[in-house]
């Protein structure tokens, strides 16, 4: 009798060691939700892109992927260190920008490594930035707003999502660009900036154009400048010339953005995930929805984990001179 329960016992513990493991054949369970970690506030453009992300992947899934925002530490290092801590199952993921990229270099102390403790699922769009001011501002061109800025540099300040985010990033390139160093005001996102900028509470900010499109159509802010090399064809911003062409030679910065889940991830699991990645970036209607704020959504190999991973740490090799040089500006 007392072997019959062990033998019970011991069925009922394999059990439970096996409905721990994940198969990719069993993945996504019916009913069972995933969700897209975003390190930074709601309604910013990491938060509009996985946001659409998660219906393209919902209908591919099969299940309902929904966005949990934890923002919070420089680069959105709350989110992104949640995401190292949680199960490798494919049920909580991470949509990151180039703050993958530039975390090492700002960071001191990173509590996960970029190389070993991601599983790189495929990399989603290129978004460009615009440089925007509050409404109030008196400057209404780009050659008004340098002599604005140089002016009174003391009390202008630019809003950011903290350290190691990608508006610190171009705002620190655009204050190394005019040799004139401004006070900076950090929020957990750049959606909560939006509304002080709007509000007329901080002057000026550099946004990816996700978020920064409609109010710039809207006539909400003032737009100085789109950070590419060439305009975009983005009818809100079609108008809006380079910083490059407005003297600012070679002024390019351009934001990516990708999928991650904690490392060790089944490798059928992640190939899921990965397919469900790329039919989402062929889908038309996300395609629609992110061309129609000027991002570019991603057609090349960088699609696939393995050159997702090797354009990471390329980028973090590319940005490690450029952040040390203008490091004197860094928050
Ligand atoms: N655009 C932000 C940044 O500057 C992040 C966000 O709010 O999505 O990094």
């Amino acid at each position: 009798m007392k072997t019959f329960k062990n033998i019970l016992l011991l069925g009922a513990a394999l059990l439970g060691l096996t409905q721990g493991v994940v198969h990719g054949a069993d993945f996504p369970i019916k009913d069972k939700q995933i969700t897209l970690i975003v390190p930074f506030a709601a309604g910013g453009p990491t938060d509009r892109v996985a946001r659409d992300l998660s219906e393209a992947l919902r209908k591919s899934l099969g299940v309902a992927v929904v966005v949990e925002n934890d923002a919070g530490g420089p680069g959105g290092l709350i989110g992104a260190s949640k995401l190292v801590r949680s199960a490798p199952d494919g049920y909580t993921l991470l949509v990151h920008h180039i703050a993958m990229g530039i975390f090492p270099s700002l960071v001191k102390n990173l509590p996960f490594k970029i190389d070993g403790d991601f599983e790189y699922l495929g990399m989603i769009n290129d978004v460009p930035m615009t440089l925007i001011g509050k409404p109030q501002l008196p400057a209404n061109t780009y050659k008004e707003l340098k002599t604005w800025v140089t002016q009174n540099k003391g009390q202008v300040n630019l809003a950011n999502a903290g350290l190691a985010s990608a508006s610190q990033l171009c705002g620190m390139l655009w204050q190394a660009t005019i040799q004139v160093e401004l006070a900076t005001v950090p929020y957990k996102g750049t959606a909560p900036a939006m509304t002080d900028l709007i509000g007329g509470q901080v002057d000026l900010m550099c946004d990816q154009t996700t978020s920064t499109s409609s109010q710039i159509e809207a006539k909400k802010v003032k737009a100085f400048g789109v950070t590419t090399l060439k305009r975009l064809t983005t009818p809100a911003l079609k108008d809006l010339a380079t910083l490059d062409e407005q003297g600012e030679k070679g002024f390019n910065v351009t934001i990516w953005h990708g999928l991650y889940g904690p490392k060790g991830m089944p490798a059928d699991v992640a190939l899921k995930i990965n397919s469900a990645l790329k039919t989402a970036l062929k889908d038309p209607e996300f395609i629609k929805k992110q061309e129609g704020l000027g991002a570019v959504v991603i057609t090349d190999k960088r699609s696939e984990p393995a050159e997702h991973k090797r354009f990471v740490l390329s980028e973090v090799a590319r940005w490690a001179p450029v952040i040390k040089g203008a490091a004197v500006y860094a928050d």
